[in-house]
């Protein structure tokens, strides 16, 4: 079987739904829809099809392997913005600081000092987001709590390259809708307690939830929602 590109006025109108299902998501919770980024996760996509849906409107992009990312957009238009959305290993910072503007996943002090060591070198800075295990899913990275999360915080934030802009968590695989909403639940607090502390006044961004579960990420106060198969079908093999 081949795989067909879904043409832009399919993308459009796709996007153009969610959209409104955001919308919808975020008055049911008494919030102003235009606070919520819709990212468009092209992971095992092509380069054809990240086109596409920049034609469509997205600026927005997410990607969780450092080279299939860069090689993806290499040469791609400078309002578009690349996120790292999956583990970043150390030996891989470099590339990932040259290719993505953000890293989404940071869930050590050593692999954020990596990525500052790259930026650095490249003359560059990087926003990032901090990522919190809130399912107790093993198979997810990220801090398994936040007690080790504030441990590394002061020197997460002394770090000149790095521009700490909120959290990030992927939501259960298990156990429906409850315990999605619990485990967003769970990172809105976190935000909520992590802003009160010094330097950290002005984190703006929330990234949770997912194709299954977003509209009750917004519900929970989500900024940022990552979406690939509800845009552009199943992931390929
Ligand atoms: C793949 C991926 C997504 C998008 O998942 P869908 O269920 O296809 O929307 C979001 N976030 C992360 C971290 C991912 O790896």
């Amino acid at each position: 079987m081949g795989y067909h590109c879904p043409m832009v006025s399919v993308l459009t109108s796709r996007i153009r739904e969610i959209r409104e299902r955001i919308a919808a998501a975020a008055e049911r919770a008494r919030r102003d829809p235009a606070e919520v980024t819709l990212m468009a996760v092209t992971k095992t996509h092509g380069r054809d099809l990240a086109l596409r849906a920049y034609e469509a409107g997205i600026r927005v992009f997410g990607e969780n392997r450092t080279a299939e990312g860069a090689e993806k957009f290499h040469r791609v238009p400078e309002d578009l913005e690349l996120h790292l959305i999956g583990h970043l290993q150390t030996n891989k910072a470099a590339a990932a600081a040259e290719a993505f503007s953000w890293v989404d996943s940071i869930d050590s002090f050593r692999v954020a000092a990596a990525l500052d060591r790259r930026l650095a070198a490249l003359g560059k800075k990087a926003d990032i987001l901090l990522q919190l295990n809130t399912s107790g899913e093993a198979s997810k990275s990220g801090y398994r709590d936040f007690g080790a999360l504030l441990e590394d915080l002061p020197g997460i934030l002394a770090l000149p390259r790095l521009r700490l802009r909120g959290l990030f968590t992927i939501g259960p695989l298990h156990g429906g809708a409850e315990a999605a909403r619990g485990s967003f639940r769970t990172l809105r607090h976190r935000f909520a307690e992590l802003k009160k502390l010094p330097g950290c006044g002005a984190l703006d961004v929330l990234s949770m939830g997912m194709s299954s579960d977003f509209e009750i990420a917004v519900e929970e106060g989500a900024t940022m929602v990552r979406l690939g198969s509800i845009l552009f079908g199943e992931r390929l093999p």
